[in-house]
């Protein structure tokens, strides 16, 4: 009887010990996706750039002789009806680790072994399971740096190659038409402006590894805070859908680290980032939704706002935030150092929730991780441990000065900087809603909250807070 392989976000075919079992069990495997009611959710962005890796990967089952069959509605009902409708004795899939699809998943695995079907999990999505790493204790970790040294030390698992022959069923069941579940429906800019800076499927991801592995990770350690230049992999975007796996990524840094490329520890350590996320998130899932220190909810934090919105539109005045918002708007993208610049003037100078940074965050990413995105806003707000503390507070001029020294990213994506503004620039004002009312012709606005003046009113607040 077939095994039902559900697919969620592991949009691969290798180092995927799920696939790889039902290949190697001779039995007949049958691909299924569901578009349930976490990926109903997912904000504009994730939620497009979901429907095109789920399109590439079905290209890619294809070739396999596999078809991806497609469902919508809630997952433990769709899995259960193909159940019937296939008699599979079996369903497999990789393990996520964020508290909705944690749920989620253990309602499916008691309710099909409760009907008698095999339900099994599988690794895959990180290096090392959050449960296997532990301090000398036996308690989870905290403090990046002992988690990276813990990681470090041991052996990573074997990679495993896409499999050549999966048997297919004699008879495939019905799938929904991926175009008719409208994936990008919310995405007012995806198709026209969005689309061409992604690298969509496995195959493309691939691509990218190499590519980075053999020009950019020799000088990853001294460029990757650069604003202005293409340093980094990129690969965010395919690991968040599984489209490439971590291993693939800690293979390419070893392989550079053996031919002596100087920016190859650097760039296994950020790999080890994505793991202490989900280490985190597994072992404190309220970090997704509530400030990880006790005390952070009653900050005086202010609510959204006409201010709000100006950051959410690039216009707060201060350049460099403004070119990273609208760099987002525009990619689907933002370089880290400008995510931690934006955090920053949002959390600091202007004292808002670090939940508004990661609701816009979750909207307009194409890279959207439940693990990373709320560990990065924890961090940058203060909140999250191992935090930056709230104290520490960026100065966006000085940090434009070191990481955009000649100001070619403020000029890539702030047009009313430039007589004649670049068409990057010129595209969010493509890009962005009529209701927005932007033009690249306005004056460029005086700053929503000025720097000194926020910093004072964020430190004040803070040790207020210390001393209440
Ligand atoms: P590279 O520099 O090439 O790094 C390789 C890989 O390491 C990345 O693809 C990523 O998987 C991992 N990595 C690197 N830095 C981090 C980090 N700080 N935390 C966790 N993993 C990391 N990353 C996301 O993937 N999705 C998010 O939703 C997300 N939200 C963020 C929000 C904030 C406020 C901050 C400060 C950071 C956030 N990050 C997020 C982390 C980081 O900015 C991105 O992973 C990185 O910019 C991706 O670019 P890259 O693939 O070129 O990374």
């Amino acid at each position: 009887r077939p095994i039902l392989l559900w697919f969620r976000r592991d949009l691969r075919l290798s180092d995927h010990p799920a696939l790889s079992a039902a290949a190697h069990s001779g039995r007949a495997v049958i691909p299924v996706f569901v578009h349930d009611e976490i990926t109903q959710r997912l904000g504009a962005a994730p939620k497009w750039r979901l429907g095109l890796g789920v399109e590439a990967f079905a290209e890619s089952l294809g070739e396999l002789g596999l078809k991806l069959i497609l469902r919508k509605g809630d997952a433990l009902e769709e899995i259960s009806r193909l159940v019937d409708e296939t008699g599979a004795a079996s369903v497999w899939w990789m393990r996520q680790y964020d508290p909705e699809q944690i749920k989620r998943d253990t309602k499916v695995k008691s309710a099909l072994q409760g009907d008698g079907v095999e339900a099994k999990s599988f690794p895959g999505h990180l290096m090392f399971e959050p449960w296997d790493v532990q301090t000398g204790q036996g308690k989870f970790y905290q403090v990046y740096t002992p988690f990276w040294r813990a990681v470090r030390a041991r052996d990573v698992p074997d990679r495993l190659s896409a499999p050549n022959k999966v048997k297919a069923p004699e008879q495939w069941p019905d799938s929904d038409d991926l175009d008719d579940w409208r994936m990008g429906d919310a995405m007012n800019r995806g198709a026209e402006v969005v689309r061409p800076y992604l690298h969509v499927g496995e195959a493309a991801a691939r691509q990218r590894l190499a590519i980075f592995a053999r020009d950019r990770i020799d000088s990853y350690h001294t460029d990757r805070d650069r604003m202005d230049s293409d340093a980094t992999s990129g690969l965010s975007e395919n690991l968040t859908y599984g489209e490439i796996s971590p291993l693939a990524l800690w293979d390419a840094g070893q392989r550079a680290l053996a031919d002596g490329k100087a920016g190859a520890e650097t760039f296994l350590k950020e790999v080890v980032w994505r793991e202490f996320a989900y280490h985190l998130v597994y072992h404190t899932p309220h970090i997704t939704n509530e400030s990880w220190r006790a005390g952070w909810e009653s900050f005086p934090w202010r609510a959204e706002s006409e201010e709000t919105m100006r950051w959410k539109q690039g216009r707060t005045g201060i350049q460099i935030v403004d070119a990273a918002m609208r760099e987002l708007y525009v990619t689907g993208r933002m370089h880290n150092r400008a995510r931690m610049l934006v955090g920053s003037y949002l959390t600091k100078h202007m004292m808002t929730h670090w939940r508004v940074g990661q609701d816009w965050f979750a909207e307009c990413l194409v890279d959207w991780d439940p693990a990373a995105n709320a560990m990065g806003w924890q961090w940058v707000a203060g909140s999250g441990p191992d935090a930056s503390p709230y104290f520490r507070i960026f100065n966006p001029d000085t940090q434009a000065e070191k990481f955009d020294p000649k100001r070619a990213y403020r000029t890539r994506w702030v047009a009313e900087l430039s007589q004649s503004p670049p068409e990057t620039a010129m595209a969010f004002f493509d890009a962005c809603p009529r209701s927005w009312n932007l033009r690249p012709d306005a004056r460029y606005p005086e700053p929503v909250v000025d720097l000194t003046a926020g910093r004072n009113r964020a430190l004040s607040a803070y040790e207020q807070r210390k001393t209440a």
